[in-house]
C-alpha cells in the first residue's frame, strides 16, 4: 500500500524532500501557509537571494535539478572586499579551479522544485494552509486556511520543514525529555538594493560575494541577473533606531555605498529589521510518526552562508536512510538524526565563528593577503 507522508513547509527544505519523496514512491501533502509563489508578481513577492555552494548543488544534482536552474543563477567566483580607502581586492574561491558559488532567488528556488515536484504522481501542494496542531502519536494536523477553515489530513508521518520557529517541532516534543537551544544574535539585518545602472549594466563586479567588513557595521551583497545585487546591512540592534540619516552615517564607514545604493534613505525607512536566530536541539523525530528538517532542527547564523545548503543536504541524507530502512520509518529517522546532527553542530560554530571573521579581521593585512578562500 503506497505510504503517505505529511510535509509542513514549503522552503527549500520541504519542497526539495517532497521531490525525493516522490522518487521513492510516497503520496506527499506539502502544506505551507504562505501563497503559492507562482501566482504572486514581483513586488508581492519580493525575494532574497542565497548563495547556493557545493553540498546544496549536490543535493539538486541528485534529482536532475540543477540544470533547470543554472540560467536562473549568478556565479560568485570570489569575495570582494570593499575597504574604505576605495581599493577592492578580489579574494577567489576554493583551492580548485572552478570552485565556486552561486546567487540564486529565493523565489525562483522554491518555484523550480514546487514545479519539479508537481509533476511527479503522488504530490500536491496546499498553499495558504497554517498548521495550528499536531498529534504526534496519530501523525495527525490541523491547519487553518486563509479564509479561517479549518482543514484535518493525518499520514504515515508528519515532517516538519516548517523553519526556525517550527510549530511541529514544538508540538511534537512538548512533554518529552527534548532539549532546545535558541540563541537571538544582539545584531539584526535590512535588505538595501545596488541597482543596474541606467545603461543595464552592474555598477560593481557582479560576479562575486561583495564584503563591506566592520566592527559595528557590516554588509554582505549578493548578484541578481538583472546586474542589480541586493546587499544585507548587519548592525547592533539598537543602532538601526539611532540612525536618523543612513545615508550620511555609512557614507562615513563605507564610502563607496553612496554611489552604489541609490533608494538607501527610503529603503532604510521601510525594510523591517529582521532577526538573526540559531537553533540546537535534539531530538529530532518521535518515533516513526514525526521528523524534522532543515532549519525547523538547525537553524545558523547566516555568516557562512550554508543554513539552506544544510537544509538541502539534510534531504539527500534522509532520502539515504529512508533506502536502508525501507520498511521502517522510525529506523530511518533514527539513523538521519544519528548522521546529520554532528555535522550540523559543527556548522552552527563555524558560522557564528564567520560572524566575527567577516566583522572584525577580514580587513586585516593577513587576511587580505589570502590568495584564495576556502569553501565549507
Ligand atoms: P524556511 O526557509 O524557513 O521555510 C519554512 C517554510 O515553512 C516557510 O515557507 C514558511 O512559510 C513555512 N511555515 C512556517 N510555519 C508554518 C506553519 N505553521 N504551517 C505551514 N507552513 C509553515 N542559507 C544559505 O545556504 N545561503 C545563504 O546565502 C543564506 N543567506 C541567508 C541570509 C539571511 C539574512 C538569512 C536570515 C538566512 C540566510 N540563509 C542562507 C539561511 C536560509 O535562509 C535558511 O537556512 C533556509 O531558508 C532554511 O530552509 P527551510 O526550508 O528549513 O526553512
Amino acid at each position: 500500500m503506497t505510504r503517505r507522508i505529511i510535509v509542513i513547509g514549503a522552503g527549500p527544505a520541504g519542497t526539495l524532500l517532497s521531490c525525493y519523496l516522490a522518487r521513492r514512491g510516497f503520496q506527499v501533502d506539502v502544506y505551507e501557509r504562505r501563497p503559492d509563489p507562482r501566482l504572486l508578481d514581483e513586488d508581492e513577492s519580493r525575494s532574497i537571494n542565497l548563495g547556493l555552494s557545493a553540498r546544496g548543488i549536490k543535493a539538486l544534482d541528485d534529482l536532475g535539478l540543477m540544470e533547470t536552474l543554472r540560467p536562473l543563477v549568478v556565479p560568485m567566483r570570489g569575495r570582494a572586499i570593499h575597504l574604505p580607502g576605495g581599493a577592492l581586492p578580489f579574494q577567489p574561491y576554493g583551492a580548485h579551479e572552478g570552485e565556486i558559488l552561486h546567487s540564486v532567488l529565493r523565489r525562483d528556488l522554491i518555484t523550480t522544485l514546487v514545479d519539479h515536484a508537481e509533476a511527479q504522481p503522488g504530490v500536491r501542494f496546499h498553499f495558504g494552509h497554517r498548521l495550528v496542531e499536531l498529534d504526534r502519536e496519530a501523525a495527525a494536523v490541523r491547519l487553518v486556511t486563509g479564509e479561517d477553515e479549518e482543514v484535518t489530513a493525518a499520514g504515515d508521518a508528519v515532517i516538519g520543514a516548517d523553519g526556525v520557529f517550527s510549530r511541529v517541532r514544538a508540538h511534537m516534543q512538548r512533554g518529552l525529555r527534548a532539549d532546545f537551544h535558541q540563541e537571538f544574535l544582539e545584531w539584526g539585518y535590512k535588505e538595501l538594493t545596488i541597482p543596474a545602472a541606467d545603461d543595464g549594466s552592474p555598477r560593481t563586479r557582479l560576479e562575486a560575494l561583495h564584503v563591506w567588513p566592520g566592527e559595528d557595521a557590516l554588509i554582505v551583497a549578493h548578484p541578481n541577473r538583472d546586474n542589480s545585487l541586493t546587499g544585507t546591512l548587519f548592525l547592533p540592534f539598537e543602532r538601526f533606531d539611532e540612525i536618523t540619516d543612513p545615508e550620511r552615517f555609512l557614507a562615513e564607514r563605507f564610502p563607496d555605498t553612496r554611489e552604489l545604493m541609490l533608494y538607501l534613505a527610503k529603503e532604510f525607512a521601510e525594510h523591517p529589521v529582521g532577526h538573526l536566530v540559531s537553533v540546537r536541539t535534539s531530538v529530532w523525530h518521535h518515533r516513526d510518526r514525526v521528523a524534522l528538517i532543515g532549519d525547523a532542527c538547525h537553524a545558523v547564523y547566516p555568516f557562512y552562508g550554508q543554513g539552506m545548503n544544510s537544509a538541502l543536504e539534510d534531504c539527500t541524507v534522509l532520502d539515504r536512510c529512508l533506502g536502508d530502512h525501507p520498511d521502517d520509518l522510525g529506523a530511518a529517522f533514527a539513523a538521519y538524526q544519528r548522521l546529520r546532527k554532528p555535522h550540523t553542530d559543527v556548522l552552527d560554530e563555524l558560522s557564528k565563528q564567520n560572524f566575527v571573521e567577516l566583522r572584525d579581521r577580514l580587513r586585516s593585512p593577513l587576511h587580505l593577503a589570502r590568495k584564495k578562500v576556502d569553501l565549507l
